[in-house]
């Protein structure tokens, strides 16, 4: 239940920035494509949605396994290639959707409305704490990368264009670069805004509006599953049955059985056999 009135300013920053990095992926649909621009930006849509549910998500929020700090440090870099604030800002405003899901203090609840939800709250510079992590993220407030992270955090998208562009030639930058990212930040939108709203299915008696929606789980690696993901946020596995499609989990059991995982953390329905 959502009672408090909504505070709203437009950040001309985001705004600028969210005209620039999607004008420069439409732009990959007037120039000539680069060779192999399918599978290329297929690749890097795929390393930048692993790292996002994976590193930032899974990992970072709500600590669903263990692994080295290079493992970690390295899954949050490629994340950070969207520019998506942060990984403290990321965390901060995550937890404290978990915390508040579709109340007084979420975020990006659509009970706000739709648009609200998937990209309007990020144009909104009343939405977010700058400092939330004291608060949401003390298990990270030593952290000296993410603070450098939270100063510098176009710093690796700027890396990647500059890669891009110093090794592949300018002219691929929006098929291999922004193309591939500006669909994963919308992937990542619609998790918010259609897994609150009124697709899909809700299995789990959530005290929120979450839902199961498979289509998104296709776009976003698994994160679709929503409705499960808010009935047990700490479990890896978002995708409880076989056919529920959820590649992060998929990611995670190969760095499990590479010995860079451990510790993974599972429903105990799950953990007891076969999921059925
Ligand atoms: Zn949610
Ligand atoms: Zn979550």
């Amino acid at each position: 239940m959502i009672t408090a009135p909504l505070r709203f300013q437009l950040s001309p920053v985001i705004v600028s920035y969210m005209l620039v990095v999607h004008g420069l992926a439409a732009l990959a649909f007037f120039l000539p494509w680069p060779p192999y621009a399918l599978p290329v930006a297929l690749a890097v849509y795929v390393s930048i949605g692993l790292g996002t549910t994976v590193g930032l998500h899974r990992l970072l929020c709500h600590r669903a396994f263990a692994c080295p700090r290079w493992v970690e440090y390295a899954l949050v870099t490629v994340a950070m290639l969207t520019a998506q604030g942060s990984p403290l800002l990321w965390a901060a405003n995550h937890r404290l959707h978990h915390a508040k899901a579709d109340a007084d203090g979420d975020v990006h609840s659509p009970v706000r409305g739709f648009w609200y939800a998937h990209m309007g709250w990020i144009l909104n510079e009343a939405s977010t704490e700058e400092d939330g992590w004291r608060t949401w993220c003390r298990d990270m407030a030593d952290d000296g990368y993410y603070h450098w992270l939270l100063r510098y955090r176009i710093a690796p998208q700027v890396l990647g264009v500059l890669f891009v562009g110093l090794t592949f030639g300018w002219r691929t930058v929006p098929a291999y670069f922004f193309l591939p990212v500006v669909c994963w930040m919308q992937s990542t939108y619609a998790v918010n805004s259609v897994c609150h709203a009124a697709f899909g299915h809700r299995v789990h008696d959530t005290r929120d509006l979450s839902r199961n929606v498979w289509w998104v789980s296709v776009l976003a690696l698994g994160e679709g599953w929503h409705n499960n993901h808010h009935a047990f946020p700490a479990s890896a596995r978002h995708g409880w049955v076989w056919w529920q499609w959820d590649p992060g989990w998929l990611f995670i059991r190969a760095l499990q059985a590479l010995g860079l995982a451990w510790d993974v953390r599972l429903p105990s329905r799950l953990r007891s056999g076969p999921a059925a």
